[in-house]
């Protein structure tokens, strides 16, 4: 795909920021579980942080297919690190589309600066896939509203400053029936859980947030009452786009080190990258790679052109994540058994790779919905 010098010149930016910065720290980040705040503040200060908000709302206003080359080359530095970057961006999206301009002006800076950090919070114990069945409300109370319930697996949940909410306002209206929040997490009546122990990206912290009675004023409630899913649902495509490139960026990290590593280890008196069996690994590799990152390039451009990009997002993600599994394990391969021993970066990007088939919606449910766009628009491309 042809990229504009200005898309060239702020990928380059970021791979190399990933390259220099990001990629040295990632085992110990790993290894530590450590949240690297300082980090943040340092990318947000390079503008590597909401990257799509425009330029009069203080952005840099670049368009989706920036954003994923900044994505895929931040991830190839540690996919964790790439995370933030991405929850960023979703949370500035919704600012940018359904925010007041007061909201907009009283978080949007620091936000993009990681001066305040934030969560996305739509995961319940008993809604998973399953939005609708979420059980946070949000009670009006004279001016203002009253929030109870609590969500689970929130990225950044331990250590964020305001989160963005997603609770039922009217019990029986479905899904027309939630608003999102944003919600103050220093108010009283919050309670944090523990940070999780994750498999992998285990620099992120993810945990529950539980709302006890919490006060919520008026103007805390973003857009309209009752259109909390759809908005939801509206930065879906561009979170998807998101996380396929984050798992590009993941493949092509073990891509590179299975390479390095052909290239220097010896066996039966000559490298093995001179064995066919490897060869054929690594050319899996990297054509699978590469067919991911078109096709991140493609749904990122149907978005910036306008168009409904609901299906090639979904093959997208679906593709890369399970690209991302399967090629990662190859390089694990690649590197026998010492790919399975802590210390040696496949080892972690196998485990780093499994959740871009888990989160932003499973890849079960990206199949499914792949095939309900194939059976409402057809099968033309
Ligand atoms: C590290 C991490 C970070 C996360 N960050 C956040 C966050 O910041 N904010 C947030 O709100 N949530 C977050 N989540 C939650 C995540 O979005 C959910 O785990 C995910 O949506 C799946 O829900 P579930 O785990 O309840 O699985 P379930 O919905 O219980 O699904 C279990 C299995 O059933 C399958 N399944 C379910 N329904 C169907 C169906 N209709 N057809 C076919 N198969 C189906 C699923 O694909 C899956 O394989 C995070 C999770 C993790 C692990």
């Amino acid at each position: 795909m042809h990229l504009s010098d200005i898309q060239i010149q702020v990928r380059d930016m970021a791979r190399d920021f990933a390259t220099q910065t990001i990629r040295p720290m990632a085992e110990a980040l790993d290894h530590e579980e450590r949240f690297p705040r300082d980090l943040y503040t340092e990318m947000g200060a390079l503008g590597l942080f909401g990257i799509g908000v425009p330029e009069d709302m203080g952005g840099p206003g670049f368009d989706t297919v920036t954003y994923a080359l900044v994505m895929e080359e931040l991830s190839r530095g540690y996919a964790s690190v790439a995370d933030q970057c991405g929850l960023i961006e979703l949370i500035s999206t919704l600012l940018v589309r359904h925010g007041t301009e007061a909201q907009r002006a009283a978080y949007l800076s620091d936000i993009m600066q990681a001066k305040t950090l934030v969560a996305y919070c739509i995961t319940e114990p008993e809604a998973g896939t399953d939005v609708s069945g979420i059980r946070t409300e949000a009670v009006r109370d004279g001016d203002g509203w009253v929030l109870n319930g609590g969500k689970i697996w929130i990225h950044n949940a331990p250590v964020a400053d305001i989160a963005f909410v997603l609770a039922r306002t009217d019990r029986d209206a479905g899904n027309r029936g939630m608003s999102i929040f944003i919600v103050d997490l220093h108010a009283d009546g919050i309670e944090r859980g523990p940070k999780e122990h994750k498999m992998g990206q285990r620099a992120s912290q993810v945990g529950a947030l539980n709302f006890n009675d919490v006060r919520l004023p008026a103007d805390a409630l973003l857009g309209t009452e009752g259109r909390g899913f759809h908005m939801m649902m509206s930065v879906l495509d561009k979170g998807r786009v998101g996380i396929a490139a984050l798992a590009v960026g993941i493949g092509q990290a073990g891509l590179e080190a299975a390479l390095d590593y052909a290239q220097q280890r010896k066996q039966f008196k000559q490298q093995i990258a001179e064995f066919q069996g490897v060869q054929w690994l690594l050319a899996d590799m990297a054509k699978d790679i590469e067919a991911a990152r078109l096709l991140v390039h493609s749904a990122a451009s149907k978005i910036d052109r306008g168009e409904n990009a609901t299906k090639a997002c979904s093959i997208a993600k679906c593709f890369s994540g399970d690209m991302a599994v399967a090629r990662s394990a190859d390089a694990v391969q690649v590197f026998g058994g010492s790919g399975y021993i802590r210390g040696f970066e496949v080892e972690r990007l196998y485990r780093d790779a499994k959740i871009t088939q888990i989160y932003e919606g499973t890849n079960q449910i990206q199949r499914m919905i792949i095939a309900r766009e194939l059976i409402k628009h057809g099968a033309a491309a």
